[in-house]
């Protein structure tokens, strides 16, 4: 069963480790990523931008694959379903299909209007007992073709977002989505401690997470941060493994042909990926 993510993300802030978002694409992925949080009792928090929504046939469909195989699989650990970075709408939209978590990002809006339509969103998720995620100043990079440059939020504006009663806050800390460009700054620790202090137990999100160096990301979590979205780098794994598959030829030997073989070194990778993530974040064991 499909848990918000409320409960996890307290204990994460509370035990100073951080639960991970890894976001699917198609049936491979979510396998991957379910099969490996089980196998390390770690907590889950699957993500679905509103681009993949609608790759993989809409939220109903992804709500319907994502039960069939918590079910089919076995999963015991605590898992959420997630919608990453929706539109107003399209919070509406995954909440009434069956997700557990959503998030607005309201951050492209002047914060008055930002405020205002997370606190609609907050009072839906509070009667549904859902998670929500809200999002202050833009994070660099490119998701889903919408395109910013590593700003960095007010910490004012994250305390008033924070106050609305939303679960979890992304704030930019200069963070980029996809991959890091060479002359990249690093994070802004002083930034990320000035929101914890100013917003207190609210577990903070870390987006972006493909490509921040380890230790980054384990002084990130001291200073509060309680969920890392995961994107791209099991993107880039899934492409390497399968790469590496058919330049060898072995789609071109017996049955290499075969979906169930040619996309198993990707598989794996995503595995691998997943694994090393969720043992630098600290959430091993944790379920
Ligand atoms: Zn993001």
């Amino acid at each position: 069963m499909l848990v918000s993510a409320k409960e996890m993300l307290t204990k994460a802030k509370a035990g100073k480790y951080a639960v991970g978002q890894f976001n699917i694409n198609n049936l491979e992925w979510t396998k991957a990523i379910l099969l490996t949080a089980e196998e390390l009792k770690s907590p889950v928090i699957l993500g679905v931008s509103e681009g993949a929504g609608k790759y993989m046939c809409g939220y109903t469909t992804v709500v319907g694959m994502v039960n069939g195989m918590i079910n089919e699989l076995g999963i015991t650990v605590p898992v959420a379903l997630h919608l990453d970075h929706g539109s107003y709408e399209g919070a509406k939209k995954c909440i009434e299909a069956g997700f557990s978590s959503v998030m607005f990002d309201g951050s492209h809006y002047p914060i008055e209007e930002n405020i205002a339509k997370t606190k609609e969103l907050v009072k839906i998720c509070e009667e549904k007992g859902l998670s929500l995620e809200a999002e202050v100043g833009a994070i660099g990079g490119e998701e889903d073709g919408v395109i910013g440059s590593g700003e960095v939020a007010d910490p004012a504006e994250c305390k008033m977002i924070a106050d609305l009663g939303v679960t979890m806050l992304a704030a930019g800390i200069g963070n980029i989505h996809g991959k890091y460009p060479e002359n990249w700054a690093g994070l802004s620790f002083d930034t990320l401690d000035a929101i914890q202090q100013l917003t207190g137990t609210m577990p903070l999100v870390l987006h972006g997470g493909t490509g921040i160096p380890a230790d980054m990301i384990k002084k990130a979590i001291s200073l509060g941060v309680s969920k890392i979205n995961v994107n791209t780098e099991c993107q880039l794994a899934f492409a390497a493994a399968t790469r590496e598959y058919v330049e060898a030829g072995k789609d071109l030997s017996g049955k290499g042909f075969d979906p169930r073989k040619l996309l198993a070194p990707g598989f794996e990778a995503i595995k691998a990926t997943v694994k090393e993530k969720m043992e630098l974040f600290g959430s091993v064991g944790k379920a």
